[in-house]
């Protein structure tokens, strides 16, 4: 495991310059920390257009990026650009896209618990779909409606049953979820059926996410076979398989592409003899491996025959996937991302938690030193957006990168910042 980083993991534009040093769309990495300090988030811009259009092309009748992996103004704006729509959950998701410009008809809105101010904004938003998650949902919809008149376009989401092979808290299609109707108790036929026979619902077709970061295609396919028949059974046009595409985030890992995926997906899709309308919503796939995360290392701590701990400025406040998750990644070294890493290492941020750690078991270059500059990368998804403020510290900052520019899109929060909401 001493390799150095393996490209697959990186941006597509990271090259190397002849010091050594990495840089992420053209840019040095001491250049970017020069400007705009640790940690810091660093994209790369092209990496995501590429993913998006990868993405239009293998669902041509329409993909929707599931915006929680990563949400701020800039990156709704970019996938919008690219030709897809934007999957909200909640409220506040929907206003940031919203307020980027994207027309609230290219949005859809999720969630196991919407609530009425939530349904509400929808209808006044006129936002494009609504993915139906319960019984009690659609009472709350029907008594809006008495008030408005206004149907609400919707798909049925539900749980086809399927094991994901992931971790159990990031699975959702399995019968034991919170999420949507359960297909095998029948729940899933009452729903559809209650929904297409309602005023306040104009139902379009099913939808189903069976979980995420799911490498086996297997999944796909069974969950795609069961949603194909119950829409052909129901004779609704759309089906949506959700997102959930898995990504490489260790040298040893790799996963289907998602053009691979959207191409099994059409496969099973096309055994039935009803038409389709088939799209997708991915999150991690587009954005997770567009991102890396710059620290600075501030002390290292050797405990003499156990481990050795590297502390950095960050830690789960700006990814708590590994706490939550027990989520692995790599590290490298800015200055010599082309050397192998001989150390053993364990990463941990500044938090006052033991269980705040970045990499386990981690490797790195040999010379670590007090003051140097680590990168983590893969952690465009579901990083900065599931971060907070713990421990009162302030949230990183968030660059974009193309061609030898940058573009800040989220500033490092301010201590200002922290009182934002205090209202003594
Ligand atoms: C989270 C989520 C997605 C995206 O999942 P990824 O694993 O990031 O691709 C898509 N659809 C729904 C309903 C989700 O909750």
């Amino acid at each position: 495991m001493a390799e150095r980083i393996s490209r697959a993991l990186l941006p597509d534009n990271t090259s190397v310059a002849d010091d050594g040093m990495a840089m992420f769309g053209g840019l040095r990495v001491d250049d970017l920390v020069a400007q705009f300090g640790t940690p810091l988030f660093v994209y790369d811009e092209d990496h995501i257009r590429k993913r998006c259009q990868e993405a239009v092309k293998a669902f041509p009748d329409g993909v929707s990026y599931a915006s929680k992996a990563f949400l701020c103004k800039a990156i709704a704006k970019l996938v919008h650009e690219e030709g897809m729509g934007l999957d909200v959950a909640t409220i506040g998701e929907a206003y940031i896209a919203i307020q980027a410009g994207v027309p609230s008809s290219d949005l859809t809105l999720h969630g196991n618990n919407k609530s009425m101010e939530e349904l509400r904004y929808a209808m006044d938003n006129k936002i494009g779909k609504v993915v139906i998650d319960s019984f009690d949902e659609i009472d709350k919809i029907e008594h809006l409606y008495a008030a408005t008149q206004i149907p609400l376009k919707a798909l049925v989401r539900v749980t086809p049953g399927v094991a994901a092979y992931t971790h159990k808290y990031v699975t959702t299609g399995e019968v034991d979820s919170k999420f949507g109707f359960t297909v095998e108790n029948g729940q899933a036929d009452k729903a559809i059926k209650r929904a297409e026979s309602s005023d306040a619902i104009n139902l379009v077709g099913l939808h189903a996410h069976i979980g995420s970061q799911i490498f086996t295609s297997d999944s796909f396919r069974k969950s795609t076979d069961i949603l194909v028949n119950l829409a052909e059974h129901f004779g609704l046009p759309e089906l949506c398989v959700g997102g959930g595409l898995g990504v490489p985030y260790l040298n040893d890992e790799s996963s289907i592409s998602i053009s691979e995926w959207g191409a099994i997906v059409h496969e099973i899709s096309r055994s039935s003899s009803a038409k389709l309308k088939i799209t997708s919503e991915p999150g991690r796939s587009i954005i997770a491996s567009a991102a890396v995360t710059i620290y600075t290392v501030g002390t290292i701590k050797e405990i003499e025959g156990v481990r050795t701990y590297v502390a950095v400025d960050g830690g789960m406040h700006d990814n708590p996937r590994p706490a939550l998750y027990g989520s692995d990644y790599e590290t490298f070294l800015a200055r010599s991302i082309n050397e192998s890493r001989e150390r053993k290492i364990t990463l941990v941020g500044k938090h006052c938690e033991s269980g705040d750690v970045l990499v386990k078991e981690g490797d790195i270059q040999d010379d670590l030193v007090v003051g140097d500059l680590l990168v983590t990368p893969v952690t465009g998804a579901y990083g900065h957006s599931m971060g907070s403020n713990y421990n009162k510290v302030l949230r990183p900052a968030v660059v974009f990168v193309q061609g030898g520019k940058s573009r800040l899109v989220l500033r490092r929060e301010a201590l200002s910042d922290l009182l934002n909401s205090d209202v003594t």
